[in-house]
């Protein structure tokens, strides 16, 4: 993948017409709006989408995987409702787009990609200075990552065949996951509060279409 690291004024425009676009479809988390305009999102693709970038659509990023759209991205993390230093579990690290907009916000974030030719690429992340607050794993995000639970926060970026219980076991008390659901093609985005004493209170949201969380590693 061949990226450009250059943000013009058209890049940073484009960008400012994209948070509006976000804005009318709903998104009202001042945090999250800020976070997307700072971000420069055509550094997380290949070159030949620069002009495109900024678009409201997921694109190609290989390995058959995608860049998840704005408006997704957006909406999921609003629903986790991110504080400064969170700690953040994300399920698939993709082209590490969300990453960035999790770490701008100032949580702490713990990523997991299951495809190693993905993951290898974080050794190129070119905010890797700016943002240590990104931590890469390569697994499979059905596990989690027991070795640093409990999180504040859990985000998974692919659809899920179902709650994955791990992931449950390794959230705070009072913390929050935010979960794309398969309900045939499309997929229910649902929010799961773990409550002090444990038990589990789900909120259903709007419908989405994901790419497919699949067990084990690849490659
Ligand atoms: N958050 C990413 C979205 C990438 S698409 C971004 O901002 O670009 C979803 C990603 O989840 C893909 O890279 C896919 O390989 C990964 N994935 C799918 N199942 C997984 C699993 N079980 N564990 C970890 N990553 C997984």
């Amino acid at each position: 993948m061949r990226k450009i690291y250059e943000d013009s004024y058209q890049h940073k425009g484009l960008r400012k017409q994209l948070v509006n676009v976000l804005k009318e479809k709903g998104i009202t988390d001042e945090n999250v709006l800020n976070a997307i305009n700072t971000i420069p999102r055509h550094y997380f693709l290949d070159s030949a989408f620069d002009k495109i970038a900024y678009e409201d659509r997921a694109f190609p990023i290989g390995e058959g995987q995608t860049i998840s759209q704005p408006y997704t991205v957006a909406y999921q993390t609003q629903l986790l409702q991110i504080k400064k230093n969170d700690k953040v579990l994300e399920i698939g690290t993709g082209s590490v787009y969300q990453s960035t907009i999790l770490a701008e916000m100032g949580a702490w974030v713990y990523t997991i990609e299951r495809q190693k030719k993905l993951f290898d690429a974080h050794k190129q992340f070119y905010f890797r200075s700016k943002y240590p607050n990104i931590k890469f794993f390569y697994g499979d995000g059905f596990e989690g990552l027991q070795t640093f639970a409990p999180f504040d926060k859990i985000i998974i970026t692919a659809a899920a065949p179902f709650i994955p219980p791990k992931l449950i076991q390794q959230l705070k008390p009072n913390g929050l996951m935010v979960i794309p659901v398969d309900e045939g093609d499309v997929q229910r985005m649902i929010r799961i509060e773990k409550l002090a004493d444990g038990t589990l209170d789900e909120e259903k949201f709007d419908l989405f279409s994901f790419v497919p969380m699949l067990t084990g590693k690849n490659g």
